[in-house]
């Protein structure tokens, strides 16, 4: 693991396995093993889908 940053994942598609986080990153879930939710403390969160998450 290079980062530990924690994004908030927006959308995944189950068919694809393609993640969509709420700062508008697309990651392939095969390829990462982490868990991302904004509860999660301790790490360090992605800014900009923090922004998005309070937004809504
Ligand atoms: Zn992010």
């Amino acid at each position: 693991m290079a980062r530990d940053v924690m994004h908030v994942v927006a959308s995944k598609s189950w068919w694809s396995g393609t993640i969509t986080t709420a700062c508008g990153l697309k990651v392939d879930s095969s390829e990462t093993n982490s868990v991302w939710f904004p509860s999660l403390s301790g790490n360090i969160k992605c800014p900009a889908c923090m922004a998005a998450h309070k937004a809504r």
